[in-house]
């Protein structure tokens, strides 16, 4: 297994936070600029995925006071008091708005309370906007100068569609938002040291990107790795965002199944896999108070 040392994780602007055995991994340039923010592990948890599991969603697959314990314990690493608001991720480039509070909810539950997208936007107050994964991309986004955000889900399919650029596009248009000053956090996820893709993937991605071939090493005939932390990477960059801005997380969930839930690694070993959730969101000056 692959050790990461919290002066590399530090190299990339990145540490560990843990409250009563949950763990997160914040990103400090995001935080330094005002965006409390946190990418889940599985560690601390109450789900029997397979024990003591940190699931944060899927009520299909785990015990709603479970996944809701879960998320009790995972919000106390962000102090105060926290609404979270979220979707149900569809692969696609839809993009929820979230415009106070008191309208945030994490819609999708055990009620069927269900919005269909994969990217939350806000600029409310005590707003935690999350997505969640199990290998796929979450990104977080952040303009210091207009106090919006952004919680992005990108698999193959959201990126090959430009999910992140959507999320930031509406960024822009809701709140005035400029690339330029975004700060942007790309967490965990299936990394190009493990993640395989078909010719279908391949060709998609060439199709549609000219300097594709950049992101794919070769495995097998009509195999390789792809690396879709770059993939995202390259869309913000072409869209005005500075590289010195873009932090990448140096943590595969694939090689890392002891840190993380990995849909590749465990379906087939536990038929059901526990799912991380990463967060941004901004306190503001009441709610500091009540924490
Ligand atoms: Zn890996």
């Amino acid at each position: 297994m692959e050790t990461i040392t919290d002066v590399e994780l530090k190299r990339a602007g990145f540490y560990w936070r843990e409250i009563d055995g949950v763990r997160a991994l914040i990103c400090a340039p995001l935080e330094d600029v005002g965006f409390t923010n946190g990418f889940s592990t599985r560690l601390g948890g109450v789900s029997p995925m397979p024990q003591a599991a940190l699931n944060l969603a899927g009520f299909n697959e785990d015990a709603a006071e479970n996944i809701l314990e879960n998320r009790r314990r995972f919000l106390k690493l962000f102090g105060g008091e926290w609404t979270l608001g979220g979707c149900w991720q569809m692969h696609g480039t839809d993009v929820r708005v979230i415009r106070e509070a008191a309208k945030a909810r994490l819609a999708e539950d055990a009620r069927g309370d269900t919005i269909y997208c994969d990217a939350v936007v806000s600029d409310a107050e005590q707003v935690l906007a999350g997505v969640k994964t199990a290998d796929c991309v979450p990104i977080l986004i952040g303009d210091p100068e207009t106090s919006s955000f952004a919680a992005v889900h990108a698999g193959w399919r959201g990126t090959h569609a430009g999910i992140v650029l959507y999320a930031l596009e509406r960024l822009t248009r809701e709140f005035n938002a400029q690339p330029e000053s975004c700060r942007i956090a790309i967490g965990p996820a299936a990394a190009a040291c493990c993640y395989e893709v078909g010719s279908e993937v391949i060709d998609g991605f060439k199709e549609r990107f000219p300097g594709a071939v950049d992101l794919f090493m070769p495995t097998r005939e009509g195999h390789a790795r792809i690396d879709l932390l770059k993939a995202n990477r390259d869309q913000l960059l072409a869209a005005g965002v500075a590289a010195e801005r873009i932090h990448t997380a140096p943590l595969c969930t694939m090689s890392r199944a002891d840190l993380f839930f990995s849909y590749r690694r465990e379906k087939q070993v536990h038929g059901k896999v526990g799912r991380l959730m990463a967060v941004i969101g901004r306190m503001g000056e009441e709610g500091k108070g009540k924490g």
